[in-house]
């Protein structure tokens, strides 16, 4: 069994987002219950999956997709500047673009 997906988590440094890609690539081996699970469980590599009561392939799936995912998600190379460094007031805020930079409405005064 295969299964990838794409999940946007929260990056411990930066707390931005980060693309995490998440693959799970497992065999399971089907068997006719439980009962026949547990024999079989000692002498395979496989996860046993039996067939009643039915399994519900979503919550397998989830499970393994869970286990996939990394304990503390973060950028190699964040792509923002941490929010805590200070900020030089002399460089425009582009984030606060719809306000007009102080400093800008200053030069305009001079004129
Ligand atoms: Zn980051």
């Amino acid at each position: 069994m295969r299964a990838g997906t794409k999940l946007p988590l929260t990056c411990q440094r930066c707390l931005g987002p980060v693309e995490t890609d998440l693959e799970v690539d497992r065999w399971f081996r089907f068997v006719a219950d439980e009962a026949a699970a547990e024999a079989q469980d000692d002498d395979c590599e496989e996860d046993l999956l039996a067939l009643e009561p039915r399994p519900n392939l979503y919550e397998v799936l989830e499970d393994e997709l869970l286990m996939a995912l990394p304990l503390v998600p973060v950028h190699g190379i964040c792509p923002v500047q941490w929010p805590m460094q200070a900020r030089d007031p002399a460089v425009p805020d582009e984030e606060g673009s719809g306000r007009p930079n102080p400093f800008a409405v200053l030069q305009k005064l001079k004129k």
